[in-house]
This record gives structure tokens, C-alpha cells and sequence, in this order.
């Protein structure tokens, strides 16, 4: 049986960011109606938690895909050669298990978690959103700069960054995109009046503030994956709405979430519904333009699958990847 291999450069051309966009909304569709099957992810860390070994597996009704990424997660990669994220997305036919594809999980992970905040955003930022805050220069604060956009029609766009100079790179690549893109020096600067803020971070506690916040802006929380580290503290989870990718993840693996919980701010109940309730419509998302709305984002595997099989199908009728024999046929 032949199973289709498919570079990091193929992923980039074949996913779109606008296609992955439209994939996961589906795919989180496919969730709120119970369509899909998304367990939580076995985690695997190194001794000193200098890095880790993630297993997701997912399934979507609606494509009939199951699939699982198998990614490793080395924040100590920032600034080498590396992507913190690495790992392989892989589709089985879900009618007789046989392994369809084997697709790089670096390029995968970075446009779809920018297509997951592009779908929250669509949902629950104000219509009229124009400025866009970006904390974090790194892979999703690059992607981030690229989805935001597509969603609204943002005119501004400021990244803060650790270290100066990965911002002024991202302001570089982003220009010409339509908006004005600046670096600033300061968290405060660049959320003080913003429309829509996300959190693109490996940092391990709170870059953003709650006093920071400000009426009628919507926050994608993106970089903290794991119960350990936060990029929100207690008072930002407290003063907003709280919508999430899935709720059983965000009550296991958000320490935005859990963090904040532990210290008295939020509880289970502040979780006000998932993103794919909004899309098909069983929950209308913000109430007024005053309100703060917060999507908590931890990664979904589904999202992954959704992504991969449009990389797969694009992959088949364009002629790229390279296919191998790889098993899977009876020996008797
Ligand atoms: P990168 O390694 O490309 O970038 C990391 C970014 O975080 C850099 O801008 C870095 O700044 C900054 N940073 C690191 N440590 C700190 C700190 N202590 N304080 C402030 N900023 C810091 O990673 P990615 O962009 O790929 O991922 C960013 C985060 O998002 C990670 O935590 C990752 O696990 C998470 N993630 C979440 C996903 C989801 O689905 N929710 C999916 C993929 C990633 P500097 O340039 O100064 O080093």
C-alpha cells in the first residue's frame, strides 16, 4: 500500500491560510455537533521539562478522517535552527486504517492555530475591529499577523516581543499586507486601545495584565498550552468572557485557566462555550460591544486533521509529495 509523504515546503503551498481558515471552522462545527471524536493528548516531557513528546489523535465526521499528530514541543529552540515545534500529522483511511498520508506537523501547526484564532476572532471580535496587538514574535506571532486579517478589516497592526529584534523581523515580513505594522517597546503600548490582542508567547507567566484590558476588546490566548505556564493573569481571565476551543481540554491543560482557578479568580462555570457552538449557532458569542471576550486556545488534534486532509487532497490532484510503499497489505 502506498502512503503520500509531504514536505514542510509542500505544506506551505498547499495550505492557504484562508483554506485552513474554512477547515477548522468545519472541523470545530463538526465537534459542537458531536461529530467528531477528540480525546485529550497524552504528554510525554524530558526530565527538567526541556521538551516534549505530544500524541493527538482526532477524528472528523465529516471529512470520515482520523488521524494523529505526533509532535515534539522545545521552547529552548527559539533562535536556532529549529521550529519548537516538530513532529509529523498523520491520516488513516477511516474505513479500513490504512495510512494515507504523512505530513510535516511544524508548518501545519503554525497555520492552523493562526486559522483557530482567525476563527474566534470572526465569531467574537467587534465587527468593526481594526487594530490588532500581536505579544510574541515568534512562528504563531507571524502567522497571527497573516490570519487577523482576513477576518477583519485591520488597519493596524503592533507586535511586542521579548527581544526587540524578532519583532522588527516580523514587521518586515508583515508589511505590505495592507495595514501599518510597527514594533513597540511595551506590552501597555501595544494593547492601549487595540480592537483584537493575542498572546503568542512561550512565556511561562503573565505578560498580560487584566488592568490592561479595555472594553469591547476581544483576546486570543494562544501561547500557553500547557497547566504550568500562563501568558494571562488571574484579573484578565476574571474581566472576560471566557470562550475556549473545547472545554475538557482548557479544564486539563490551560494553566490561563487553571492558574487563575487555583488562586480563586475564575471557575468551571466562567467557561461560557466553545468556539464551534458559536459557528453553528447554538450560542450567540458577545453579548454587547462593551463586553471583553477571551478565547482560550489550547490546539486541538482535529484541527490538525482538518488542516492535513486539505494538504492530502491538494497533494493527490496537484501531483506533489512523494509516495511510498509502506505496508499495511496481507501476508497470508
Ligand atoms: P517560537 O519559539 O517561534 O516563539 C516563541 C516566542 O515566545 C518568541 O517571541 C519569544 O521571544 C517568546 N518568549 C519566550 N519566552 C518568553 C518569556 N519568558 N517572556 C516573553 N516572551 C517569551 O514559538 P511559537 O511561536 O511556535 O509558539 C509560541 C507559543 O505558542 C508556545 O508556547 C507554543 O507552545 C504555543 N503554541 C500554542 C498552540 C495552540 O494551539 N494553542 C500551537 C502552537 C504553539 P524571543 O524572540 O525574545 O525569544
Amino acid at each position: 500500500m502506498s502512503t503520500l509523504f509531504i514536505s514542510q515546503d509542500e505544506v506551505r503551498d498547499l495550505l492557504p491560510m484562508s483554506e485552513c481558515i474554512d477547515a477548522v471552522r468545519a472541523a470545530l462545527a463538526d465537534l459542537a455537533r458531536g461529530e467528531g471524536i477528540q480525546p485529550l493528548r497524552p504528554v510525554m516531557w524530558l526530565p527538567e521539562k526541556v521538551g516534549a513528546l505530544g500524541m493527538m489523535p482526532g477524528y472528523l465526521g465529516s471529512i470520515d478522517t482520523m488521524g494523529i499528530k505526533t509532535v515534539t514541543v522545545f521552547p529552548g529552540n527559539a533562535g536556532t535552527e529549529y521550529d519548537s515545534h516538530q513532529g509529523t500529522v498523520m491520516l488513516f483511511d477511516a474505513g479500513n486504517g490504512r495510512l494515507e498520508a504523512v505530513i510535516d506537523a511544524s508548518e501545519i501547526t503554525a497555520i492552523r492555530t493562526a486559522a483557530a484564532s482567525a476563527v474566534a476572532t470572526d465569531c467574537l471580535a467587534r465587527p468593526d475591529a481594526s487594530i490588532l496587538a500581536i505579544l510574541g514574535a515568534g512562528v504563531q506571532g507571524a502567522t497571527h499577523a497573516r490570519s487577523i486579517p482576513l477576518v477583519r478589516d485591520i488597519t493596524e497592526i503592533r507586535v511586542w516581543n521579548r527581544t526587540r529584534e524578532s519583532a522588527d523581523r516580523l514587521v518586515e515580513s508583515a508589511a505590505g499586507n495592507g495595514a501599518k505594522v510597527r514594533a513597540v517597546d511595551s506590552v501597555a503600548e501595544a494593547v492601549a486601545g487595540a480592537d483584537v490582542v493575542c498572546t503568542t508567547t512561550a512565556a511561562p507567566d503573565p505578560v498580560l495584565d487584566g488592568d490592561l484590558l479595555e472594553p469591547g476588546m476581544h483576546v486570543n490566548a494562544v501561547g500557553s498550552s500547557v497547566p504550568f505556564a500562563r501568558e494571562l493573569d488571574a484579573s484578565a481571565m476574571a474581566r472576560a468572557r471566557v470562550f475556549v476551543d473545547r472545554r475538557e481540554s482548557t479544564l486539563n491543560e490551560s494553566g490561563d485557566f487553571l492558574m487563575a482557578k487555583a488562586e480563586g479568580a475564575v471557575d468551571d462555570g466562567d467557561i461560557v462555550a466553545e468556539i464551534g457552538e458559536l459557528v453553528i449557532g447554538s450560542h450567540p458569542g458577545r453579548a454587547t460591544d462593551d463586553e471583553i471576550t477571551l478565547f482560550v486556545s489550547l490546539g486541538l488534534a482535529v484541527e490538525d486533521i482538518a488542516a492535513g486532509e486539505v494538504v492530502y487532497r491538494k497533494a493527490i490532484e496537484e501531483g506533489k509529495g512523494v509516495s511510498i510503499e509502506f505496508g499495511g497489505t496481507r501476508h497470508d
